[in-house]
């Protein structure tokens, strides 16, 4: 039985994760299960998979609280540091994390410096610091296999392919709910026109992220990380059926494409299981219900905080976790309604002019970046309101 490490439990992905561990149930034993905040959800799960250890980041320890996790055998670890630690320390297989947001980056470099696989659905930390998490992977003989679902389908073209031969990667996007909306209406856009997504279900952030396409410039990072493509071999398509995954073109100019239902379960089935495949009873994709699919050029301009994804990620350094901090903190303000949807760019885009970049690539300069963005986007939003 594979031992998993389950970050971020409580999230979409997280919950996606348990699905299939209890689809799959001989395969998997969960060992580790860890929440941010949400306690009373995370002891339901404890009291379902009986983990070792239970981690809750969000909170300093507590006697009462440890006293009922205990009830059911699981050691809790509080605190900031209950991630790295759970990390470095606890037992486990493959580590799924399915955490929101440069939370991730530390605990993935902590797991893989151990040489633990990982799956990843968390994005955030190969923008952060797709450079020296590749590089742990690679110096350990650890995997990184997708849970995005972007990259779980070019992961699968590629599967049995040289990747020299890859001419380009082609990433899909939804175009989220504003595809057709003209830029002018952009300031009047609530929160809740943009919390709902056309195709999937997903986490708050993410779904901001989705309807500025944000979401796709963090992706294009992703791959390019990933597979070891430049910034400039991976396209952006806009296929609003969400059907098609993603593409690869090989030099010969033949493409393969990897399609399927919207349904994270698929991609994080794969991950977990990788190299092999079952059938865990998830729902079929029937041709026709989905007859039409149609791809179409993204509006850098109307959407520029794609474009500002593109040029942080070509730019590299210290630049993506400037990107990645500022965007989380503006994406917070625009859903505590402190800010208006379009000025969610504005400030990514001024963080990014006005920081002082240069200097090594590691992860200390990295958290300071991602620290100082934090900082200047919260000044500036505090200045707003
Ligand atoms: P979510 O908000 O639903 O869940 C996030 C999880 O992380 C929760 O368990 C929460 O407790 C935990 N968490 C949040 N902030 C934290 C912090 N500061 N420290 C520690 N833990 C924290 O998010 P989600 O939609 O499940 O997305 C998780 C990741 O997967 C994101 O990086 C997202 O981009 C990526 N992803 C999600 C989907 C999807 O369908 N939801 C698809 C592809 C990729
Ligand atoms: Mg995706």
């Amino acid at each position: 039985m594979k031992k998993l490490a389950l970050l971020g439990s409580t999230g979409s992905i997280g919950q996606n994760t348990l699905d299939v561990a209890e689809r799959l149930k001989d395969e998997f034993r969960v060992t580790v299960l860890a929440a941010h905040s949400r306690v009373s959800e995370l002891l339901q799960q404890c009291r379902r998979f009986r983990p070792q250890i239970a981690v809750v980041s969000g909170i300093t320890a507590d006697r009462d609280l440890e006293k009922s996790f205990a009830q059911l055998g699981v050691e809790l670890l509080c605190g900031a540091d209950a991630l790295e630690k759970a990390a470095q320390q606890a037992d486990f297989d493959l580590m799924v994390n399915a955490l929101v947001g440069a939370a991730g980056f530390m605990p993935t470099l902590a797991a893989l410096r151990r040489g633990k696989d990982i799956a990843l659905a968390n994005k955030e930390t190969l923008v952060v610091g797709g450079e020296l998490i590749i590089q742990a992977a690679a110096d350990q003989g650890a995997a990184i296999l997708p849970i995005d679902s972007e990259h779980s389908a070019v992961f699968q073209c590629l599967m049995g392919e040289d990747p020299k031969a890859i001419q380009k990667i082609v990433l899909t996007a939804s175009g989220g709910p504003f595809r057709d909306l003209p830029a002018e209406e952009f300031p009047r856009i609530r929160v809740q026109d943009a919390l709902r997504h056309p195709n999937w279900s997903m986490g708050q952030k993410i779904t901001i992220d989705s309807a500025t396409l944000m979401n796709k410039g963090l992706e294009v990072i992703e791959a390019h990380w990933l597979f070891g493509v430049e910034m400039e071999r991976v396209q952006v398509v806009v296929h609003p059926q969400s059907i098609i995954h993603s593409m690869v073109e090989f030099i010969d100019g033949s493409i393969k494409a990897q399609l399927g239902l919207p349904d994270m379960r698929l991609p994080i089935q794969l991950a977990l299981l990788y190299p092999r495949r079952l059938d865990s009873g998830l729902p079929r994709f029937s041709f026709a219900e989905h007859n039409q699919l149609t791809f179409e050029e993204p509006d850098l301009d109307k959407f520029r905080c794609l474009d500002l994804a593109l040029k942080a990620g070509k730019a590299g350094g210290t630049l993506p976790a400037v990107l990645n901090a500022a965007n989380e903190i503006a994406v917070q303000a625009f859903l505590h309604k402190r800010i208006r949807f379009d000025q969610i760019p504005c400030l990514i885009e001024e963080a990014l002019i006005i920081h002082r970049g240069g200097g090594r690539v590691d992860a200390a300069n990295l958290l300071a970046a991602d620290k100082w963005a934090r900082r200047f986007v919260e000044e500036r939003v505090q200045n707003f309101s």
